[in-house]
This record gives structure tokens, C-alpha cells and sequence, in this order.
């Protein structure tokens, strides 16, 4: 497929147009190269005929009850098919969204809990669909009122950090203050702790945020939950995370999953792991996928368990699992290819 890129060659552009069909997709968010009117009517027809101009396609949108998640299933070139998803939050003075990105076609992780996990794995994602999911999120937030304060993770279907090849590129976009100029703050890359990637997005000095899929704290429990633990031990992937830990806050995600991982023992264990580490753990409730047998924990219990973090000294959270009746939660998202 035909890129901007080959078509700034073959139009002969100078490096002004370029720039100005980039503020015209990515900031005034026109929906048409036809709408386009700067450049010449030529160039547009050259567009019309030679790029799409989203690489993906809306096959289907859903919208929470609530109106706090919006999860959409696209579709690539080659007729595959993702899913993002937009979290909406207001609180008195403001607005603002996350949006949730998917790196790759499937995983190769496969995960026990994850829908995505189930699905296999088709292919890493292009920059470029990778950077239209944000797009697409950010035109729908620009309808809700949200403008400039969106953020992205890198927590939808797949591991980031086995498509940095995409991941890298996209996320120079999104922080390019000459393209859509988001705070690398508001970037976060969250991982199932896959060694060398860790270490080449650390050497790539973005400055984004990192948050670990961790869902135990030893290295058996761990393994029964993500196959990833056989190849990147947990313990060395903490090692690597220190780095990290210099700059950042990391984030660790915990599914709380009813009699696996659950216990007051399986809080100490948790304690003990990011004692003294600049540590914050989110809590999420297990978001139940069909045939794996795992179950979410009682209100009560997951309140206790919190309960131990906190009194451990832990910087905690339990996540309101927003978008659970469009199936946009964590590790929900399973795109039918
Ligand atoms: S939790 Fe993340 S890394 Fe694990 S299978 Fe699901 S998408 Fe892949």
C-alpha cells in the first residue's frame, strides 16, 4: 500500500506540504482528501486514487451504558481485524480520555486469562495502524469535547515490546510537537516483561511511562499465568525495571483472579516484591473470558486485599472496570478474525 511518504515523492512535494496534510489529518482532523483544499486539486485526486485515507476501516463501534467506553473493531488492508478502545473520565472541572491501542493482530503470549491471548497470533501491526487507532479515538474525543487531553496505552491487544519496530515510529509521532504533540507522560507502553525490548525502548530516551503485566509475585505462581515468566524470569525483569524506576513511576497491573492469586499471602508476597521500589500497583478485577475457568473475586475480597497493600504502604488502586458490558476491559479484547 502507498504511503504519504511515496506520495510527497511522487507529487514532488516540498517538505511544507507534508507537514501541512499532517496538521490537516492529525489536528484539524478533516475526514477526506477532498477536504483538503490547500493543496491542488490535482494532488487530491492523485490521493484519492492511490491512498485510503485511514489505513484502517470502522467495521463496528460500541458504546458502553454508561457512555464512559468506547471500543471499536477495525479492520486492516488485509482484512484482519483489531480492536481499540477509548475510556472516558470527567471529574468536576474536566474531561479527558485514555485511549487503549493495539500493537499487534492477536498475541503470541498467550496468556491463561486474556481473550486476546485465545486468539493466536496474525501479524505485528504498521506504524501507520498504529498510529490511525489513536486517530480514530481522537476524533471521537474531539466530538465529546475532549481536546488535547487524551492518553495513550499501549494496553490493547498484543505485546508492544515484540513490535518495536511499529511501537518505536509511532510513539516519535505522537510526542513530535510537529505532529500530535502528546507529553510523553501520557504515553505508557505496558508489557508482559519481555527482556530485550525493555531494554531497547529504555535506550530509545522517549521518557514514557512503563507499566508491567504482573498478576503474581513469584516466579511458579507466574508462570502457571503468563508462559512469557519461562523465557524472562520475573526476577530479571524487575532487575531491568530498576532503570526505569529512576525516571518513572512503573506501573504493575494485577488481575485479581478468585483463588489464584488472591490471598492475603499472595498480598505479602506482592508487598514484599516492590518493597522500596517508586511503585504503584492497579488493581483489576478479573474481566471473566469463556473457557478459562477463572472467576473474579468476591467485592470483599478484593477489598481486603487492597486493604494489605495499602496498610504494607503500597501506592494502590483498584480499577472501576469501565466498558465490561462491551466487553472493552483489560484483556477482553478478542477482535473475531
Ligand atoms: S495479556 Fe497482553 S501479553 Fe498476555 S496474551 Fe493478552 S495481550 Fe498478550
Amino acid at each position: 500500500m502507498e504511503t504519504l511518504l511515496d506520495a510527497a515523492r511522487e507529487l514532488q512535494w516540498k517538505p511544507f506540504r507534508l507537514r501541512q496534510v499532517h496538521h490537516a489529518r492529525e489536528t484539524e482532523l478533516v475526514s477526506g482528501w477532498d477536504q483538503m483544499t490547500s493543496l491542488p486539486q490535482k494532488d487530491r485526486e492523485w490521493l484519492n486514487g492511490h491512498i485510503p485515507f485511514d489505513c484502517l476501516k470502522v467495521m463496528k463501534s460500541e458504546i458502553s451504558e454508561d457512555g464512559t467506553a468506547i471500543k471499536w473493531l477495525l479492520e486492516t488492508g488485509d482484512k484482519k481485524r483489531i480492536e481499540t478502545v477509548l475510556l472516558i473520565h470527567t471529574a468536576p472541572t474536566k474531561k479527558w480520555g485514555t485511549v487503549c491501542i493495539s500493537s499487534q493482530i492477536g498475541c503470541p503470549m498467550k496468556c491463561a486469562f486474556c481473550a486476546t491471548g485465545k486468539m493466536g497470533f496474525f501479524r505485528n501491526l504498521t506504524a501507520d495502524e498504529v498510529l490511525d487507532q489513536f486517530l480514530i479515538a481522537k476524533r471521537e474525543a474531539a466530538k465529546q469535547g475532549i481536546v488535547g487531553n487524551l492518553n495513550v496505552v499501549f494496553m490493547g491487544m498484543g505485546e508492544p515490546l515484540l513490535n518495536l519496530e511499529a511501537v518505536i515510529p509511532a510513539i516519535k509521532v505522537l510526542i513530535d510537537p510537529k505532529r500530535y504533540s502528546l507529553s510523553p507522560t501520557r504515553v505508557t507502553v505496558s508489557t508482559s516483561g519481555i527482556l530485550p525490548g525493555l531494554k531497547r525502548l529504555f535506550d530509545e530516551k522517549l521518557n514514557i511511562g512503563l507499566a508491567l503485566s504482573l498478576h503474581a509475585s513469584t516466579h511458579e505462581l507466574r508462570l502457571k499465568l503468563m508462559p512469557a515468566n519461562a523465557v524472562y524470569p520475573l526476577d530479571e525483569v524487575m532487575k531491568e525495571i530498576r532503570k526505569w524506576e529512576k525516571k518513572t513511576e512503573v506501573l504493575y497491573e494485577y488481575i485479581l483472579i478468585e483463588g489464584v492469586n488472591d490471598s492475603p499471602k499472595d498480598a505479602r508476597d506482592l508487598l514484599k516484591l516492590l518493597k522500596g521500589r517508586n511503585a504503584k500497583i492497579n488493581l483489576i478485577p478479573l474481566n471473566p473470558v469463556e473457557g478459562t475457568g477463572f472467576r473474579r473475586p468476591a467485592a470483599r475480597a478484593m477489598m481486603g486485599f487492597l486493604r494489605l497493600l495499602e496498610e504494607g504502604g503500597l501506592a494502590v488502586t483498584l480499577r472501576h472496570t469501565k466498558g465490561d458490558d462491551i466487553k472493552a476491559a483489560c484483556g477482553q479484547l478478542n477482535a473475531r478474525n
